[in-house]
């Protein structure tokens, strides 16, 4: 303990701390919460008080928080080496992580450019893409196809093939140019579509019209697989991540697969394009790689994308581009420690009663007045809140309606942060099944308590 009293802690939070995605203006009227340990699905505030973790800490934790384990990993690690850099020097952690890594990505990516968030793992994505097609005399290939209300992160080239406009719009003259094409999302893609599946349809029929059109232009088609998560927890229909792999392909677009939020076990397999035996071009991986431990992230790609880059130094074929803390140790152990636990806890297994219980609870939550809709993706779910159930008409979003419902979970114990008027369910992979009823528990009386009375 830091000796700090709470009122200490926020007073100085409130003075020093800008928060990310917050209206300070808001948070500086507001008490907040002051975590200072975790243990298991729970994180335990300066106060004792406990909040079932229901967003993974930003969609990151695996194993629970302070599992034994990966604390006794990163402690051993720490006393060989904290960090060493992967310019001019191998790592042993990073190597041994890549191997590990190459046995479960998808057949033929087994080349690791490690970063340290999702967002520079789709950088490096990008940029990597690009200079590929450069290699190989497409320079002209400048060109990403990207979807509507995708979110990839927020340094710049992240933003630039993002598409949600509430988050990204500001930037606009900052970034580059990309062409966006329709995502699978029925009643809100204006493609005029009765169900997921024609909507599945209407958007690939649209990709491949973009494809035609502008194709040769492209280097590259950016996609979260099977799940947009921060767009709301939009599903994809079954077969269209297949069917946008097969475009690519007929159009000789590499296919960049953002498993940043879907990898490790999210979505009920180790990675999303797992589901349709679907091995992209590029695979960015962060969040859950080190169980929400510490910051690391990997761009895979196969040997052809990687052999683009080899040449004489003169050539200038170098992929010029690095982090500081690229294969950090200390993450790198963790990560494989988690790996392990993967196994050794029969994790994915697990995992399947769990996500069909979540599936029965989405159910009966829908049947709720204001509830409009419920997606679920895995353990990755969205409960969407909204004024009329029959059009499905949303609550003005300045009514923080989804911000209301996640305030009054709290005063239930539990912890949760809302996409919009979407309540969010993504808790920790190992959360128990007592644990999963308390949250959804908690989760619908909110929502009765906000929007129902
Ligand atoms: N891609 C996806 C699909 C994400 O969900 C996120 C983060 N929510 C990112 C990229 C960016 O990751 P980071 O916040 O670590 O930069």
């Amino acid at each position: 303990m830091s000796g700090y009293t709470t009122s200490q802690l926020r007073e100085w939070d409130k003075q020093h701390v800008w928060h990310p995605f917050t209206q300070m203006q808001d948070w500086e009227q507001e008490e907040p919460i002051v975590i200072t340990r975790g243990e298991g699905s729970w994180l335990i505030d300066s106060e004792g008080k406990r909040y079932l973790d229901g967003v993974a800490s930003m969609w990151t934790n695996v194993h629970g928080h302070c599992r034994r384990e990966l604390n006794e990993a990163l402690k051993a690690q720490v006393d060989r080496l904290e960090h060493s850099t992967l310019l001019g020097l191998a790592g042993e952690q990073s190597i041994i992580l890549a191997r590990r890594l190459a046995e479960i990505t998808p057949a033929g990516l087994d080349r690791f450019f490690y970063s340290d968030n999702g967002s520079t793992a789709m950088e490096v994505a990008v940029k990597m893409a690009f200079q590929y097609q450069v290699h190989r005399g497409r320079a002209e290939r400048s060109r990403f196809i990207t979807f509507r209300n995708a979110y990839h992160g927020d340094t710049l080239g992240a933003v630039s093939v993002g598409g949600i406009d509430i988050y990204h719009s500001t930037f606009r003259p900052l970034l580059f140019e990309t062409i966006q094409a329709p995502s699978p999302y029925c009643y809100r893609c204006e493609m005029g579509c009765s169900g997921p599946e024609s909507c599945g349809m209407k958007c690939l029929d649209a990709l491949e019209a973009l494809m035609i059109e502008q194709g040769a232009r492209c280097a590259g088609l950016v996609i979260e697989p099977l799940l947009q998560g921060a767009g709301g927890m939009i599903v994809q229909p079954h077969g269209f991540l297949r069917r946008v792999r097969d475009l690519c392909d007929r159009y000789g677009l590499l296919m960049i697969a953002d498993e940043v939020a879907t990898g490790f076990g999210r979505t009920g397999r180790m990675f999303a394009c797992d589901h349709e035996g679907v091995v992209p071009d590029i695979m960015a991986l962060s969040k859950g790689i080190a169980a929400g431990y510490l910051p690391i992230a990997a761009t895979v790609t196969t040997g052809e994308v990687y052999e683009a880059f080899l040449g004489r130094y003169a050539e200038l074929k170098t992929f010029f581009h690095g982090h500081t803390f690229t294969g950090n140790p200390l993450a790198c152990a963790v990560a494989l420690k988690s790996l392990d636990l993967f196994e050794s806890d029969r994790l994915l297994d697990a995992l399947q009663p769990k996500i069909l219980r979540l599936q029965e609870r989405l159910a009966e939550i829908a049947c709720l007045p204001h509830v409009g809709d419920v997606r679920q993706c895995g353990m990755a779910a969205g409960i969407e809140l909204v004024e009329d159930k029959a059009t499905k008409r949303a609550y003005p979003w300045e009514l923080k309606t989804g911000v209301r419902v996640c305030l009054e979970a709290r005063k239930l114990g539990i912890f949760s942060r809302p996409l919009g008027n979407t309540v969010v369910v993504f808790p920790p992979l190992s959360i128990t099944p007592d644990e999963l009823e308390l949250l959804l528990d908690g989760l619908e009386q909110a929502i009765i308590n906000v929007v129902e009375e």
